[in-house]
Formats: C-alpha cells, structure tokens, sequence
C-alpha cells in the first residue's frame, strides 16, 4: 500500500505554508510559536528547499548552497530559530579572487576592502570613503533607477578589474549583475561588509534537522512528499488549497513557492487584476546555476595554503554578465570543505558553482546533454588541478548539476536560483492586497534571496501574518518595503 502522507490531517488550519525553504520554515516556525495552527506541505521528499544536501555511496553528503551568508544570519536565528543554530555559525576568512586581472586574498569585510582598494588597487582615499557611504547609505526608498554598472562608473571609472573585485563575488551570491539596480547590490554588498562571509558548521543536513525539530516542537504539521495543486480563492478570498485531490482549509496562506508559479499556476491569472497581471508578466526570473560536486577519497585532504575556504576563479580577461552565465565556463567559485565543516567526518569536498542559463542547457538532446554534463565535469576537475595537485588519484566520487536538475527538485520555473530580478519584490509584497489572506515569501528582488534574504523575508511575512489573523483577516497595512533595511534586510520581530 503507498504511504498516505496526508494521513492524520486536519481538515482546517489557521495558516498554511505551500514549501519548506528557508523563507517558508521560519514563518511557519514562528506562526506555530504564536499560537496559530500551523500546516506545511512541500512537494520534495525533503525539507529545506535550496538549503538542502544529498548523499553518495561511501558516506558523502554534499551542500548545495552551505558557501556563505552575512553575518545577519547570526541575529536572524538566534532570534527566530534560537542560539544553538546561531551558535553553529562560523566565519569563513580566507577568502580568493584568481583571474587574470589580479590574484589576491581577503577577509572579505569592509577594513579589508578599504585596504585592498586603496593599497592592492591604488584608488584615491575620498573615492573608497564615498562608495562605502553610497553603499551604506542605500536604502530601499531611495531613486532605483541607478543601475550597479552606473554605480562602478561614478565612483571608480575605467576600472574594470575593480568592478569584477566588487561584482563578481554578489553575482555568485544572488545573481546581480551590472544592469540590475544599483539598490539591491548596495544592501547585498553591505551585508557582506559588515563582518565578512559566514557558514553553518555541522552541515545543511543538521540545520534542518535541527529546523524540523524546533518546528515539530512548536506544533507545525510537517508534511513532506505533498505538491500543493492550487490554491482556493473565492470572491476574493483565500480558503485554502487542494493537495492530492484533497481541500484542506485555511484562514490564510503563505507560498514559498516561486512568486510566478504561485500567481499563474497555483492562484490562476483569473483571481487578479489586470494591472496586477501585467506586472507580474513583467517579472523577470533570475538565473540558475550548475554546480559540480567532488569527493576525495576518506582521509585525503586538501592543502588550506593552497585552496583557501572559498575562491573566485576565473579565466574570462574581464568580468561580463553574458561570460558569468555562459554555458563554456570561465567563472567558477569554489567551496573548500574541510573535516571540520561535519566534525568528527575526516571527509574533504569541494563544490564548484557557476551561473548558467536555463535555455542553454534545456534545449540540449538527451545525448548532448550528458555530453555536455560530463564537459562540465572534465573541465572543473582539470582546472581545479591547479589548487588540488593530483586531483585524479584523489577523487572518489564527482557528479553535477544542471539548470534542470535545480527545476526538478524546486519546481521552479527554469531552475531559478535565485527567484525573481527587482521587479518581482513590489509584485509579491501586492499579493495580500489582491486577496485577502494570500501572502508570499522567499527568494524575490535579489535583495530576499540568499539564506538570509529568505530567512527575513519569512519574518516578515510571519509577522504580517500574524497581523492578519489577529485582527481577524483583515488586510495589514504594508509598504512595498517594510522592513527592508541595509544591516539585516529586516527590520521586524
Ligand atoms: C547552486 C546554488 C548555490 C547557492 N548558494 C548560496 C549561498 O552560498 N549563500 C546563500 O545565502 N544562498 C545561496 N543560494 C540561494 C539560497 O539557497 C536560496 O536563496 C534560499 O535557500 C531560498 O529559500 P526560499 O525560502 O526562497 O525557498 P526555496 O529554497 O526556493 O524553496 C521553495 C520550496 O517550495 C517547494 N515547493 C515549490 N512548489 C511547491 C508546491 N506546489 N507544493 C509544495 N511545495 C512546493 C519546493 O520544493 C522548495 O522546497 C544558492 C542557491 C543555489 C541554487
């Protein structure tokens, strides 16, 4: 007999949560702690969504996305997910920038930087101080019409190798890139300033372990293996949504899934206005990623001197939006995992990620497909030589991953990555005005994507919530952007 995974539900629900990535779980964490009754269905086998891990035979768990997060994490789980997950952050200090512009080191934070720009790069003092305070400074209410590019050119014209110093470690972290508004790369970029890059020690497995436990502990009804169909609205009105052919009702709910799918697919064109509608075909996705996934063999480790915690390596002569996202990989970041990333595991990875093009790979036949797989792989493992000599007596197991692969496990429209480009923020902060009791939360507008992006996001969705229901469903009064600040990209709690 299959399993049933509905098996025990209730028929009704205060708030229902459709997907358990970061954004999602940390609402319904803190909706379940405030007393609501609180259900959340994720399609996959596992929660997590993006923040997710998958194991191999001899004992390898590989990190999807466990490369680096601002030190904000910190304060956001601490207070939201309490400190024995704020307590497994750690920083990351050793990182690398190799290209053929330049080859450097950094503690990635803001005196290092100001060091590396003045000294390493030769900029003028007055410039390093007024691109700091631009950036500082940017909030979400300023002009948005300055694109990243325009901000380089202001502050350090004619100086491409300082544009790929600055970019090209946020274009790996949310997918900017120059033409993106100079908004969402100054908060992203000052996050990281603050303090530097920081990781989860003890493995994504652990944190949502620890997530799904705290959540259980709370009350949350976990369900995995459940693909919310749709969502019920009636005049106007969110009800609650059909999962395996099954309506189970809600006072609201809040979709983690991804802001397009969760307007067209899941709600349907037919519930919104026609200016709404229309903002929405205007939203752009972000890009997708491939990563490659290297194991050494039990006891084989890896020379820190050599590798570092994370490095951006590129062969690309300069940085470009279309050489980032190009199927012949230049540009890959590397994430070293050391035996101390699982303690106690004498086990050393290394993850290579790139941004990719979702066409690119989707309109391969099945057979160049996996040729192009396999390319994907030889080239990663015969440049990552040059930092792991003897790669090829040392591997025990390498595989990767696709635009495909990331729309397969999400579901989301071209194995986005990172959500939706700027314009998707204004459109799912619009939604609970559209219908009473309809929110969404995750990766939108860069500035909410990332781990801590999402994990804010749901805070603030959790809190709007939370509003909702206590006031008896009726709309909260909202800013298109409550509680979207510089230092955490969040304001609430
Ligand atoms: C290769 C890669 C590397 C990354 N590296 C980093 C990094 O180093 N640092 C960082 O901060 N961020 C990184 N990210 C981004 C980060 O992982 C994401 O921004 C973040 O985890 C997204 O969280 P989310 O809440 O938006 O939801 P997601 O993780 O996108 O999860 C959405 C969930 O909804 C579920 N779902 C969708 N539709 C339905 C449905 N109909 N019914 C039920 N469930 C549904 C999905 O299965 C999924 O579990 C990386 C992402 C990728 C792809």
């Amino acid at each position: 007999m299959p399993k049933d995974f509905l098996s025990g539900i209730k028929p009704q629900y205060d708030v229902i949560v459709i997907g358990s990535g970061l954004a999602g779980m940390t609402a319904a964490n803190i909706l379940a702690r405030c007393g609501h009754r609180v259900l959340l269905l994720e399609q996959h086998y596992k929660l997590g969504g993006l923040a997710t891990w998958f194991r191999r035979p001899g004992g390898h768990i590989f990190d999807i996305s466990l490369h680096g997060f601002p030190v904000g994490m910190i304060k956001s789980c601490r207070r939201y997910w309490g400190p024995e997950i704020a307590q497994a952050i750690v920083q990351l200090r050793d990182i690398r920038f190799d290209n053929p512009m330049f080859r450097l080191g950094t503690t990635f934070d803001r005196n290092d930087f100001v060091s590396l720009l003045l000294e390493h790069f030769r900029v003028e003092p007055s410039r390093v101080e007024g691109f700091f305070r631009f950036v500082e400074n940017a909030n979400f209410f300023d002009d948005c019409s300055m694109t990243t590019g325009e901000l380089f050119e202001q502050f350090f014209p004619g100086r491409p190798d300082i544009v790929r110093f600055l970019l090209e470690p946020i274009t790996y972290a949310n997918g900017s890139t120059l033409e993106d508004p100079a908004i969402a790369y100054s908060i992203v970029f000052s996050n990281f300033m603050s303090r530097g890059v920081f990781t989860f020690r003890g493995g994504t497995d652990h944190l949502i372990e620890m997530m799904a436990a705290q959540m259980r502990q709370h009350g949350v009804d976990l369900r995995i293996r459940t693909p919310v169909d749709n969502i019920v609205v009636e005049a106007g009105q969110v009800k609650g949504v059909v999962t395996a052919g099954r309506v189970i009702r809600a006072k609201a709910v809040i979709s983690n899934a991804h802001l397009i799918s969760t307007c067209f697919r899941l709600i349907g064109r037919e519930h919104f206005s026609v200016e709404f509608t229309s903002k929405v075909d205007r939203v752009r996705l972000n890009n997708s990623s491939t990563q490659v996934y290297i194991a050494l063999k039990p006891g084989e480790g890896l020379d820190r001197a050599k590798c570092g915690d994370l490095l951006f390596r590129s062969t690309a002569p300069e940085f470009r939006t279309d050489l980032m996202l190009s199927r012949q990989i230049t540009s890959r970041t590397y994430s070293f995992y050391y035996p101390e990333t699982r303690p106690g595991r004498n086990r050393s990875y290394v993850v290579s990620s790139t941004n990719a093009r979702y066409e690119d790979w989707a309109c391969l036949s099945r057979e160049e497909y996996s040729q192009a797989k396999q390319e994907l792989i030889d080239q990663t493992l015969a440049d990552l030589e040059r930092y792991v000599p003897d790669l090829e007596k040392k591997v025990d197991w390498v595989e990767a991953a696709t635009p495909l692969t990331f729309e397969r496990y999400t579901g989301h429209p071209c194995g986005a990555s990172f959500g939706t480009k700027f314009e998707g923020l204004a459109v799912s902060r619009a939604l609970p005005q559209q219908m009473a009791g309809m929110f969404h939360t995750g990766s939108v507008g860069i500035i909410m994507s990332g781990w801590l992006g999402a994990v804010n996001y749901g805070v603030i969705v959790a809190n709007e919530v939370d509003a909702y229901l206590t006031n008896g469903g009726s709309a909260p009064r909202q800013h298109p952007a409550v509680g979207i600040r510089a230092d955490t990209q969040c304001q609430v709690g």
